[in-house]
């Protein structure tokens, strides 16, 4: 059997390797180039592969091919595949039958790393054997062939669920669905919303499905659509039977006739986006039967995740606030709803089609300046130009930093959370994060 995979970065490279040990012919082709490490490791393994090029011949004679999450469906090769039948499949699909794993499955807009991340810490913490993976941290395939674990907590894009066939998750998550990625769903939002649903399509009623239920697009789905999965929601307005909500400073969990209550103030993260990252990873260890004190102490010492909502430091009474990873409207509207004192907001960088009016509120109560970081900073100017009292627009890390700094009091907050992708200034969003901790630090 000939596997043919499309992409040598850390999902490819891991699915090589097992795919060599499960005996399959296998073959690797990357457009761009591969890196060192990960060159060493195939030719140690006697893999053959090619990359800055696709080589149709070594390509379509496949039995089987995976395709990393980061190649659209609608690139030549991946065309050319489709055509003539050949199984194009995402990592997760590959490896899954090659464990007997518990796999935990997260997706969302966002707080899908945040999610896994906690899950992950509450599941580790009471001493389970579990592995981390998907879109974070090792390769999923590499785990399964090199020290397969009892469970996995898996975060998943939109774009390895569209390579699933089988997959089936015993508990999955879906955080929430906004807009995002939608060019490479021919622009429909419907598309985007069916892809993140793809996650319960195989459950049965032996699964679980924990999802927000304050949420507009997943209750739409579900007035056209449904699961067999047994269905725990969570939410900060509502109260369940079965299922996580806040009341009254608390958050609850009932779930399989077992109750599970923690205030509100002993959990670390902050900010409502957080209590619903804390509901549904809770659910999680309550279904894995984790101690309640265990999930107690482990929520009340997960200090959250580098570039979310993450305090840099306080200089003359002023907080500083990396929140370089919201690249989207919705998580930017979280991270200045939960601002408590006057903010000086950092936002720009490459907009993926925002409408910035569901910001208008929170704007015109927390914002008392906006520093513009990008290089096409119209759309913001147009949508807040007259609601703040002051806008300035840099174009480099330490301007908007310095800036920050002049127009702020004690008391205030310095925000970047830039709504936007980070490409035209910076690498990436962790390269954007690290400059302004660094450009703080440098005050
Ligand atoms: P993802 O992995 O889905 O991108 P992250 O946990 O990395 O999610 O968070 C991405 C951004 O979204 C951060 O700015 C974070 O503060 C914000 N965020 C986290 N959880 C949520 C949530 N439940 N709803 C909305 N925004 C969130």
């Amino acid at each position: 059997m000939r596997l043919v995979i499309l992409g040598g970065g850390e999902s490819g490279i891991g699915t090589a390797i097992l795919g060599k040990k499960k005996g399959y012919d296998v073959f690797v082709s990357d457009f761009g180039k591969i890196k060192e490490n990960y060159k060493e490791v195939l030719i140690i393994n006697e893999i053959a592969w090619e990359e800055e090029k696709h080589t149709e011949d070594l390509i379509l004679n496949a039995d089987l091919v995976m395709k990393s999450p980061g190649i659209p469906e609608k690139s030549p090769i991946v065309k050319k595949l489709i055509e003539k039948g050949i199984p194009v499949l995402s990592e997760i699909e590959f490896a899954a039958p090659y464990t007997n794993a518990t796999i935990i499955g997260i997706t969302g807009s966002n707080g899908k790393t945040t999610t896994t991340m906690l899950a992950y810490h509450l599941l580790k913490s009471a001493g389970l054997n579990v592995g981390l993976g998907g879109n974070i941290g090792k390769s999923f395939a590499w785990q399964v062939a090199d020290n397969d674990y009892e469970s996995y907590v898996l975060e998943l894009s939109s774009f390895q669920l569209d390579g699933i066939v089988n997959f089936k998750p015993h508990i999955a998550i879906i955080t929430n669905i906004s807009p995002d990625h939608l060019d490479r769903y021919d622009y429909k939002y419907e598309n985007y919303i069916d892809s993140k649903f793809r996650i319960t399509m195989n459950q049965t009623e032996d699964d679980y499905l924990i999802y927000d239920a304050d949420d507009e697009a997943i209750a739409e789905w579900f007035k056209t659509h449904t699961t067999k999965a047994k269905l725990i929601p969570f939410s900060l307005t509502k109260t369940f039977s079965e299922g996580a909500y806040i009341k009254n400073n608390k958050m609850e969990i009932s779930i399989n006739q077992e109750e599970f209550t923690m205030d509100t103030e002993h959990i670390a993260l902050e900010g409502k986006h957080n209590m619903k990252n804390a509901m549904a990873a809770t659910s999680v260890a309550k279904l894995m039967q984790i101690r309640k004190s265990t999930i107690r102490e482990s929520l009340s010492n997960f200090q959250g995740v580098e570039h979310r909502l993450e305090k840099v430091l306080k200089i003359q009474n002023v907080q500083y606030i990396n929140d370089s990873k919201a690249t989207n409207v919705n998580a930017t509207f979280f991270a200045l709803d939960s601002m408590n004192t006057p903010t000086v907001w950092i936002v720009g960088g490459v907009d993926k089609g925002n409408d910035y009016n569901e910001l208008m509120s929170l704007v015109r109560e927390k914002v008392k300046a906006i520093i513009c970081l990008g290089v096409d900073n119209k759309k913001i100017i147009d949508a807040f130009g007259n609601v703040v009292d002051m806008m300035v627009e840099v174009d480099n890390m330490n301007d908007a930093v310095r800036m920050a700094q002049r127009l702020t009091e004690k008391g205030d907050t310095v925000l970047l959370s830039p709504a936007c992708a980070s490409f035209d200034l910076f690498e990436n969003y962790e390269d954007r994060g690290n400059q302004f901790k660094q450009a703080v630090k440098n005050l």
